[in-house]
């Protein structure tokens, strides 16, 4: 298996199974992000304790690109501190923008997302997800009561 054929197993399998697809109740960081050019909507939910992203969740509907960037979104900043969660979403912004490749290392399976650059109408679902985390991160703890 050479690795595009691994990276499309990863957002394949992301996109069907999305990780922590739910809200979280409490006091959260919440921001609703929205891609016109493609029509995803999502909502991102962050718990932050003592500068650390004890949690994020995220629900909505969008294209498998979208999906599967949130999947992997949550699964790569939960445990991390803001500035380390601040980081990677540069890392992201510079990979999906084709600014740098990126160090493979420090993105994991974020990487399988690389290919995406090459379709430029597709980079905005995939970082979005991203920019609704930033702006989730930068919001106020709000307590949100959910289903
Ligand atoms: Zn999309």
């Amino acid at each position: 298996m050479d690795l595009r054929d691994l990276y499309q197993d990863i957002i394949v399998d992301h996109n069907r199974n999305p990780r922590n697809f739910r809200t979280i109740a409490g006091a959260v960081r919440l921001a609703e992000g929205y891609n016109p050019l493609c029509g995803d909507k999502l909502v991102v939910y962050a718990q932050v304790v003592d500068g650390r992203v004890e949690d994020v969740s995220f629900v909505g509907s969008g294209c498998a690109i979208s999906t599967a960037s949130a999947s992997l979104m949550t699964e790569a900043v939960k445990g991390k501190t803001v500035a380390e969660a601040e980081a990677l979403f540069t890392d992201m912004h510079e990979l999906l923008t084709g600014k740098s490749v990126g160090d493979p290392e420090r993105l994991g399976k974020l990487a399988a997302l690389a290919g995406v650059k090459d379709y430029p109408a597709r980079v905005k679902c995939a970082t979005l997800s991203w920019h609704t985390l930033n702006a989730a991160l930068h919001g106020e703890q709000t307590p949100v009561r959910t289903e």
